[in-house]
């Protein structure tokens, strides 16, 4: 009596927890959606800083070449220049390779 109590449980369990799985997902997969959607413009916008906002803009690649060389006169080597996507700047970045 009381194994068939506790196995009637556990298919009720089953059930429910199948049943509500089943449900859960669509709503998971929506949900997921639209985090991943916040997540995107959340990693767009913080490359954007990585890359542009926090960094000084030289209006030219000599401007930055020369910032380069004073960057390398104070010990900062491995430096180089990018033409900046976001505001057609220039940047500095540093080479994490060995050239
Ligand atoms: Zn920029």
């Amino acid at each position: 009596m009381a194994s068939n109590k506790r196995s009637a449980r556990a298919k009720q369990r089953a059930e429910f927890e199948s049943g509500f799985d089943a449900g859960a997902m669509g709503d998971l997969f929506e949900r997921e959606h639209a985090r991943n959607d916040a997540l995107e413009a959340a990693h767009d916008a913080a490359v954007r800083r990585r890359a542009c906002e926090s960094k000084m803009r030289y209006a030219s690649r000599a401007d930055a070449l020369d910032a380069i060389a004073a960057c390398a006169e104070h010990g900062r080597r491995g430096l180089s220049v990018y033409r900046c996507p976001y505001c057609n700047g220039w940047h500095l970045t540093s080479h994490p390779r060995k050239p």
